[in-house]
């Protein structure tokens, strides 16, 4: 399970959740600003419906994580073959939204509902999972100035940083990322992406 950034020092790895939706645009625009790598977690069927974004994400050099068909939660209670389609039918959902030699590296089990199953399932898809150290918990809607509280308290170098893309109303995660980015620049962190 990897919980940490992949290159050593201070550095840090912003992962978005959810989409692609109608905010990911914004995201993508203001990581291409300050050079920001990331890793989107897609729901498939989104995926589906919104090629020209995951073929954006791609282009602008992100990485791509499989983040289950429709977010089953809590997924460790669905039956085994289930689980299996879940993870496979999402993968190759969002590769067919991306086209031709689009990768997907990474797994992550909605709402982090991780078990030894799904984990060994996305295993043998070719996948590995993938955790974070900071929940800034924006799909509760805390306002962008907790967002932002919360991501400067709880990241430490090498931390992995949870937003969401998708899943709602994300104007302040937009707005929390705006002031994000800048502050992790001025603090000396490099944006790196998650390593297992
Ligand atoms: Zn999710």
């Amino acid at each position: 399970m990897a919980y940490k950034a992949a290159t050593g020092g201070r550095t840090v790895a912003l992962t978005f959740d959810d989409g692609p939706g109608p905010a990911t645009g914004q995201i993508l625009d203001l990581l291409a600003q300050y050079h920001a790598q990331a890793t989107f977690c897609q729901i498939g069927k989104q995926a589906a419906a919104n090629p020209a974004l995951v073929k954006r994400i791609i282009a602008d050099g992100h990485r791509l994580c499989d983040h289950t068909v429709d977010h089953p939660q809590p997924m460790h209670t669905l039956p085994h073959d289930q689980q299996v389609h879940e993870i496979t039918a999402a993968k190759d959902m969002i590769s067919k939204a991306g086209g031709p030699d689009t990768r997907i590296t990474w797994f992550r089990a909605p709402g982090g509902d991780f078990s030894p199953e799904n984990r060994q399932i996305a295993v043998q898809a070719g996948l590995r999972p993938l955790g974070w150290t900071v929940d800034t918990r924006d799909w509760t809607h805390p306002g962008a100035a907790s967002i932002l509280a919360t991501a400067k308290r709880e990241l430490r170098p090498g931390g992995i940083i949870l937003m969401h893309d998708g899943g709602g109303d994300r104007s302040q995660t937009v707005a929390a990322l705006r002031k994000l980015l800048p502050w992790l620049t001025e603090q000396g962190y490099r944006f790196s992406l998650p390593t297992s």
